[in-house]
């Protein structure tokens, strides 16, 4: 990864981006890729995509590449007379890493730091302790009263994240905070920018950075309709199940560093696995297998049944700890998701057909 790509992914990283409050993050995406994009625009949710011009004169397939934005985090939901701060969830954040965390409340005059209190083990009465729910646990920003809440700039409705950071804490190991899913956004970019070089995918390409994702796929529903794409590929992250405690008899087995995952089933259209396969094999890229019996997770789910149905595929990095502080990617697997989707692109031709021959 050169020092460029690197300044571009931290930032986008530490600008946080909780469902439906994606803006800044969404403007620093457009910024960077319009450098190489043929053109850049957002819908009114702030959807934002990026379009690549194929060769070829004949437009009938156009192809979607789509990642979420936004990230899970907390949102002032009560404060209290004594200027404690109750939040509800954005998304499926995970109490049991909440307790003694560090956090940043997105007030409207800006960022307001803060803790989530933890009481003393001293002070705990740990009989029969569990994890409390989140509703159970309070924010302090120090503040004396409500009032002096009130004059920090924050009220009920304003969004919250933990504080971490992103750290490469061993050469290519990368941890943090919202790598779900905004690696994925800068996998897209990177996808685009080499695209741009030579040689140019026939089709064109819109490189999709969709917002709502954590909170059902809402972003994806609009701009798949808008685009109406011929063939899509979603990129997420998915968990890797190689750290102690995970049953790979129910979750399967993905490792860390092992390669991209290709999802089948339901909303994977086989013929477009069957590209991304003859792809990966062509170039070299290890993949790893997963299986979807009754759904995906992920903005697939919604793209794929637009209108009169998109053929739809996801492709998803591996992930340690997902919606943790501590979601933690392999640089290698980024770099091979980059190859994969970019030479997908290439590979798509005006007059390939993704249809189930009845
Ligand atoms: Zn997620």
């Amino acid at each position: 990864m050169t020092e460029s790509d690197r300044a571009f992914l931290y930032q986008l990283l530490n600008t946080p981006s909780p469902s439906g409050f994606e803006a800044e993050g969404q403007r620093i995406w457009a910024r960077h890729v319009r450098s190489f994009a043929d053109a850049v625009e957002a819908d009114s949710y702030g959807n934002t995509w990026a379009t690549l011009r194929g060769t070829a004169a004949d437009a009938s397939q156009r192809l979607m590449l789509e990642a979420h934005a936004d990230e899970i985090g907390f949102m002032v939901n009560y404060i209290t007379d004594d200027g404690f701060l109750h939040v509800n969830r954005i998304g499926g954040a995970d109490p049991a890493v909440m307790r003694g965390r560090r956090v940043h409340i997105l007030g409207s005059k800006g960022v307001v730091n803060g803790v989530i209190g933890h009481t003393a083990i001293h002070l705990r009465d740990r009989k029969d302790e569990k994890v409390p729910e989140e509703h159970e646990m309070f924010i302090d920003i120090g503040a004396a009263d409500a009032e002096a809440v009130a004059a920090r700039g924050i009220r009920v409705g304003h969004p919250v994240v933990f504080a971490e950071s992103v750290e490469e804490w061993l050469p290519g190991r990368l941890t943090g905070r919202a790598l779900d899913n905004r690696i994925g956004g800068f996998i897209l970019a990177r996808v685009l920018a080499r695209l741009a070089g030579e040689p140019r995918p026939e089709v064109d390409v819109w490189a999709v950075n969709s917002v709502q994702e954590e909170i059902g796929g809402h972003g994806a529903k609009m701009v798949a309709y808008r685009l109406r794409p011929t063939v899509a590929v979603v990129l997420d992250v998915t968990h890797a199940t190689d750290s102690p405690g995970i049953s790979k008899a129910r979750h399967g087995h993905v490792r860390l560093g092992g390669g991209p995952t290709v999802t089948h089933g339901t909303a994977n259209h086989p013929l477009v696995v069957e590209r991304i396969l003859q792809v990966a094999e062509q170039e070299g890229i290890p993949l790893q297998h997963e299986a979807s019996s009754r759904y995906t997770g992920t903005d697939t789910d919604d793209i794929y049944v637009s209108r009169g149905g998109v053929p739809s595929a996801l492709v998803s990095l591996p992930m340690r700890y997902m919606h943790s502080p501590v979601e933690t990617v392999a640089l290698e697997d980024v770099e091979h998701v980059i190859r994969l989707l970019t030479a997908l692109a290439r590979s798509i031709r005006p007059d390939d057909s993704f249809r189930v021959a009845v």
